[in-house]
């Protein structure tokens, strides 16, 4: 159910119609648009009584939401979602791209401040680096721990750049939210359905993968279940799926970008490193991903590939992430999107960017 406020009801009204859904045993989720205010529904097992609802000061109507996914409908918010980080110019949803670089995983001080350093300056506005791994082998590098979590934060204080972290359970999810500005859900765990609910009682944005054998549906399942907990920042993100092709390590799902904003006001960035596993591949498919519409990207680099404990193939040298930022950022003018520019020396400075409305006919 969605109660729709008039244009003009007054924050009152809107307390008074969220006190009362809470009386009726709902939960409430207030979701401000543009033009008015709409107030998501969730926690009926059965359809709720219009009733009293209805006859409230400030309600326009009462609609219906038939879709299984609810909170992360286009139906509930039509503006698109735009985070934004207190303290911060950056934004994941608006008109600059939300640019998320680093290495797999965090191994050592020197490592991730020298990709930092790089990927500050080459105008990434995230850090992205792994301190609690999920990988195949149980006898795989499995990450840092809370000491990956503390040299990120040091990578945090040291470029201004903010951090992207994964958190692999509840219980890493406590230091995880501790220390990262995104707490990243793994495409392994894009289904566990305790960790999402953990994540959506979090208070910071959560990048969540799309499993690699997941439709669209389950990964906007997955979403609401974070939304449905009361944490409304949810950036999606592709990185291929499996399919029969074997010329690179997941197939990566372009096609999903613009599915997702036709259905959803979340914002969605593509990861080309893990939907490619080829560092050949990575900078062709970032040039895609920014044409078709993706709201940003999360790029695997390293300073010494060949050496990385996890994901080698498929990382950039810093080189290569400069050319990658330079060929995007002439993609973004094209489809109306902003990439930061390349700095020489100092931390990136980082793009303010007013509220996005969407290249015409773009979104849907
Ligand atoms: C990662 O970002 O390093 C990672 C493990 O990603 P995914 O969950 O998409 O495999
Ligand atoms: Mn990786």
């Amino acid at each position: 159910m969605l109660v729709v406020m008039q244009a003009h009801a007054t924050e009152e009204q809107v307390r008074a119609v969220c006190q009362k859904i809470e009386s009726l045993g709902y939960r409430a989720h207030a979701m401000p648009g543009a033009l008015r205010t709409a107030i998501g529904v969730t926690g009926n097992q059965a359809e709720v009584e219009p009733g009293t609802l209805e006859e409230m000061p400030g309600v326009q109507e009462l609609i219906r939401v038939t879709k299984p996914y609810k909170l992360v409908s286009r139906d509930v918010k039509d503006d698109n979602t735009v985070i934004t980080f207190p303290g911060t110019k950056a934004t994941v949803g608006g008109r600059a791209l939300a640019i998320m670089a680093g290495p797999c995983a965090i191994e050592s001080r020197e490592q991730a401040l020298a990709v930092g350093e790089r990927v500050a300056r080459a105008g990434a506005q995230f850090f992205r680096g792994g301190a609690y791994k999920p990988r195949t082998s149980p006898y795989s590098f499995q990450g840092l721990g809370e000491q990956g979590l503390q040299i990120m934060a040091e990578v945090r204080d040291t470029y201004g750049l903010m951090i992207v972290t994964e958190a692999i359970d509840n219980e890493s999810l406590e230091l995880v939210e501790e220390y990262a500005d995104i707490i990243q859900i793994g495409a392994r765990n894009m289904q566990n359905f305790s960790l999402l609910k953990r994540a959506g009682r979090a208070r910071k944005p959560v990048l969540l993968k799309r499993g690699m054998s997941a439709t669209l549906e389950e990964l906007l399942m997955a979403a609401e279940y974070i939304m449905s907990e009361g944490n409304y920042n949810v950036i999606l993100c592709e990185r291929g799926v499996r399919t029969f092709a074997d010329h690179t390590r997941n197939t990566l799902d372009l096609s999903l970008v613009p599915a997702v904003q036709r259905l959803s006001h979340l914002p969605i960035v593509v990861d080309p490193s893990h939907g490619t596993g080829k560092r050949n591949k990575v900078t062709p498919l970032s040039r895609a991903a920014v044409a078709v519409g993706a709201d940003g990207l999360i790029v695997e680099v390293h300073n010494e590939p060949d050496r990385a404990l996890s994901d080698g193939m498929q990382s950039l040298f810093p080189d290569q992430f400069d050319e990658l930022m330079t060929q995007v950022r002439q993609i973004a003018a094209v489809v109306g999107r902003t990439v930061p520019a390349i700095t020489s020396e100092t931390p990136p400075v980082l793009a303010s960017e007013p509220a996005f409305r969407s290249v015409a006919g773009q979104r849907r």
